[in-house]
């Protein structure tokens, strides 16, 4: 039989791009569901990642989306350090109008065949009431609410493992990781970005505060000694540590124009609106940037004890060893000069293709 002729826009090309195992695309007519999860790798572990229900214009942007998310959650298990794979699922449609319990309960049932291959969690779009309904036809899914057996808020987590983070580039900047008189704008202080600010005061750092929204930046700012700043500003600020906390793509050629900061270090997903681009513009203009999906991988670690029984304590010992990865990235990055984002990725290929030898092996 000839070879199998691939068109650019083939799934199995695109699988191919991107290291894909396996992809399971969910329709069900009866309550509407049309679902794609991802699983990317699981050399180390099944593979964890949340579900999000959002809009698609079509589905090819649908199954983009999920195979570069899933891939994204191969490297943050990786890179932190946990016995995971990385994968993802979206539901197509408009979780405010489309979403019903039927719906989350036959997507639960898709996740049931997958025999433990594949572990959800909320996303965007998704909520703890849905794991709930998904908890209803299977065990493979975490973020339930506390009362059944849940790990509850992932924030504080996600905030101390931002905090560890900071402190580790403050510590390969400065010499030690004292963050006492340290200056820091926080963008966005919602779940974690509040927590943060919680940490960090805690410690005496000079804090600044922004956020779209007044009445809460006001409140936040008064509650921890902080200073409120305007969302406008921000990046005017002469200070040493910028954490963003609210959206992504705010390091992108014009910010990084009027940054004075010597470090990038927050919560946000993407940061970078260009990976590749503008993490060279980073090392280029001597700013440290501590990878986004390493130091934001608290929400991961939440997730992982919760299927593995861990208490709160153990939790955030976990946390706390990001600083220890986030110190490995730095030094990677300085002794190869690449950016700490490629560093980052390096180790975490590193790790997936060691223990893929030993599994071979046995
Ligand atoms: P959140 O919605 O609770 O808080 C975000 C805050 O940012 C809100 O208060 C919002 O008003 C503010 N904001 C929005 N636009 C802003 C702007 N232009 N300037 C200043 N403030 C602005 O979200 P969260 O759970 O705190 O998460 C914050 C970020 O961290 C998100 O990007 C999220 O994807 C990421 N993240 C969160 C977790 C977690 O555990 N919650 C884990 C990993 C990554």
């Amino acid at each position: 039989m000839p070879p199998l002729s691939l068109e650019d826009s083939s799934v199995f090309k695109q699988m191919g791009q991107y290291g894909h195992q396996n992809i399971v695309f969910c329709n069900d007519e009866e309550t509407g569901l049309k679902a794609i999860i991802a699983i990317h790798d699981t050399t180390l572990g099944p593979a964890l990642g949340g579900t999000r229900m959002w809009t698609y214009k079509t589905e090819t942007e649908a199954l983009q989306d999920v195979l570069r998310l899933s891939r994204g959650m191969t490297y943050k298990a990786a890179i932190t350090g946990l016995n995971l794979g990385g994968g993802k699922a979206v539901i197509i449609g408009d979780s405010r109008t489309d979403k019903t319990e039927a719906m989350m309960r036959r997507y639960g049932k898709f996740i049931k065949n997958l025999n433990g291959a594949f572990i959800t969690a909320e996303d965007v779009g998704t909520s703890p009431k849905d794991m709930e309904y998904i908890r209803m036809e299977t065990q493979y899914v975490t973020g339930v609410p506390e009362t059944l057996g849940g790990s509850g808020d992932p924030s504080p987590v996600t905030a101390k493992g931002v905090y560890m983070g900071i402190k580790a580039c403050v510590k390969e900047l400065f010499g030690n990781d004292s963050l006492a008189g340290k200056s820091v704008a926080v963008q966005g202080i919602g779940h974690v970005g509040e927590n943060l600010v919680h940490l960090l005061r805690e410690e005496n750092a000079k804090v600044y505060v922004s956020d779209i929204d007044e009445e809460r930046l006001n409140t936040v700012a008064k509650k921890y000694g902080a200073e409120a700043v305007s969302h406008h500003n921000i990046f005017d600020l002469d200070v040493d540590i910028y954490a963003p906390c609210a959206l992504g793509a705010t390091v992108n050629t014009e910010t990084i124009k009027q940054m004075k900061c010597a470090i990038i270090a927050g919560a946000a997903n993407n940061q970078l609106a260009d990976e590749e681009v503008h993490g060279k513009m980073l090392l280029e203009k001597g700013i440290l940037y501590a990878p986004d999906y390493l130091i934001n991988a608290g929400g991961l670690i939440n997730c992982y004890s919760e299927i593995a029984g861990f208490s709160k304590k153990r939790t955030m010992q976990l946390a706390e060893n990001i600083y220890e990865a986030t110190r490995n990235v730095l030094q990677k990055s300085k002794t190869e000069k690449i950016s700490t984002s490629e560093a980052a990725n390096k180790i975490a290929e590193k790790r997936i293709e060691d223990i893929k030898k030993i599994k071979a092996s046995f």
